[in-house]
């Protein structure tokens, strides 16, 4: 049993002002794993007070004092791997060699990038007798989601700390033992007390309290429409800059040419990692309306190959994080069977062989109509939905009628064919053939958000440009 009952503010683990706690649920044996504390307002202005505090010399650091720190981080996050990836394992179900390996290696992948970057961004920049110098927003709410929970508090976490912002971070309740440990690294780390601050507890509670407070400047937001839409209007009265990274249901288009088949498989067993509960997920899998038979027959085989059962054992899959999100997966599939889509693995209810746990079987959908509400709406769950295409512009106009704009993905022999297909996809990040970037900004348009993180872009979240107009540069030393 884990008990994570103490918050960290100020540089101390201290414990909440009211004592009150919630269980948490370990999704593979729908049993108790471990307790938190559940914040209050009352910590949340704590912790934005010990930020501001923090502030005025954090925003003035150096480059070489933030790098350190940084390289500091990296030494004790690397030391703590094992530990954060048995954490998200054992929070929201990640198959032990995902937890530990992906899960973990984006957080490592994120830091190492951002110690790259801040070794030469660049903070001031002359033009003519302008300087513009970007400065650090201030203080940060850090509101994070559980389904890669270490990925998305490092794409908030570091480039906040190499800009120069102080920050709180509010983690998920259904994944908070890797955050915990998370900031036990910082604090190992030897991060200057108030920099960065960490409360556990309901979004509805701290998160608002946050997004709400006039001394928080900015909140960076990744998670659903609908919270992202209640920071947004909370955040509004005290005017602070609110980025938000949102759901998706992003086209995955297979070109017609010798690689279909394969590319269909690789598809739709990329649809079933993380058990589906991925933001960016290529979950509407276009292909050619002629080839559907040959497109079903590899998907059921692709979709075959992909085990479930026990995180801790050697499966494909674990369970989906919690019951709520399997009720919700389970309402998708019967959705999708009434609306009269083909059924071609999957289902509803668990895998034969496994009585208890959160686990769906890996689902797919054939001849599907991109008007259905399996089309439209983000299952977050591993069910992925073939839709059929007559010629590459309807395969586009397919892929870009749709209310969210995360991700794309194309999939082809023709490194040309697939480019001009990119191009014309209306959505914030686009991998062909599997292409992966750290530097790459990621985020969406339309309902999935405004927000670029990861890299460069990352840090820019964070700057506010400022003008010194009449800047007269000192000369150069002699
Ligand atoms: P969620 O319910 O929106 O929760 C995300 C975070 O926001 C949690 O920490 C939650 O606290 C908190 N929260 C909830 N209501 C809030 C409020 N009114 N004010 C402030 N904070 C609030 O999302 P989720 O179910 O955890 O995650 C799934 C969603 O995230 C999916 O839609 C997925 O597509 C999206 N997502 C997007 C990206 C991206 O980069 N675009 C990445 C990953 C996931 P609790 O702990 O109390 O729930
Ligand atoms: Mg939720």
């Amino acid at each position: 049993m884990r008990e994570y009952l103490k918050f960290y503010i100020d540089g101390q683990w201290v414990n909440p002002l009211e004592r009150k706690t919630s269980d948490v649920i370990n999704p593979a044996t729908e049993q108790v794993s471990g307790r938190i504390s559940m914040g209050s307002a009352a910590d949340a202005d704590l912790a934005v007070k010990a930020a501001r505090r923090a502030f005025g010399s954090w925003s003035r650091s150096s480059r070489k004092e933030r790098l350190e720190l940084m390289q500091a981080i990296q030494a004790e996050y690397d030391k703590r791997q094992a530990e954060i990836g048995a954490a998200i394992t054992e929070e929201m179900g990640a198959p032990a060699a995902l937890g530990g390996g992906f899960h973990v290696q984006l957080g490592a992948g994120h830091l190492a990038t951002a110690i790259e970057i801040l070794k030469d961004f660049r903070f001031e920049e002359l033009r003519g007798n302008t300087l513009l110098a970007k400065d650090p927003i201030g203080v940060c709410a850090l509101i994070t989601p559980w389904n890669w929970p270490m990925n998305q508090i490092a794409v908030k976490v570091f480039p906040a700390l190499a800009t120069g912002c102080t920050m709180i971070l509010k983690p998920p309740q259904l994944a908070p033992y890797s955050a915990q440990i998370f900031a036990e690294v910082l604090h190992a780390a030897g991060v200057p007390k108030g920099v960065f601050n960490m409360i556990q507890g309901a979004g509805s509670v701290v998160g608002t309290a946050l997004s709400g407070h006039p001394e928080v400047d900015m909140v960076s937001f990744t998670g659903s429409e609908f919270a992202g839409v209640e920071i947004a209007k909370n955040s509004a009265t005290t005017v602070k800059r609110v980025c938000q990274e949102l759901g998706g249901k992003s086209a995955f288009i297979v070109l017609d040419d010798a690689a279909m088949v394969a590319n269909v498989a690789g598809a739709t067993s990329g649809m079933m990692v993380n058990s589906g509960q991925t933001c960016s997920a290529g979950s509407r899998l276009l292909v050619p309306k002629a080839r559907m038979a040959e497109a079903i027959e590899a998907a059921q085989k692709a979709a075959a190959e992909v085990t479930v059962g026990d995180p801790q054992g050697n499966f494909v899959m674990g369970p989906v994080v919690s019951k709520g999100q399997y009720n919700e997966i389970q309402r998708y599939i019967q959705i999708g069977i009434d609306e009269g889509a083909t059924l071609v693995a999957g289902g509803i209810g668990r895998p034969e062989s496994l009585g208890k746990g959160w686990y769906v079987k890996p689902t797919v959908f054939a001849n599907v109509d991109n008007r259905m509400r399996i089309a439209r709406e983000e299952v977050f769950g591993p069910v992925l939905v073939i839709i059929g295409y007559d010629s590459i512009d309807h395969a586009i106009e397919i892929a870009n009628d749709s209310d969210f704009g995360l991700a794309g993905y194309v999939n082809g022999a023709d490194p040309e064919a697939c480019n001009a297909v990119a191009r014309r996809m209306r959505t914030g990040w686009i991998s062909i053939n599997g292409g992966f970037d750290f530097h790459a900004p990621f985020g969406g348009i339309k309902k999935s958000g405004n927000g670029r993180e990861w890299g460069e872009f990352g840090f820019h979240e964070y700057l506010e440009t400022k003008s010194l107009l009449g800047f007269v540069p000192a000369p150069p030393a002699a």
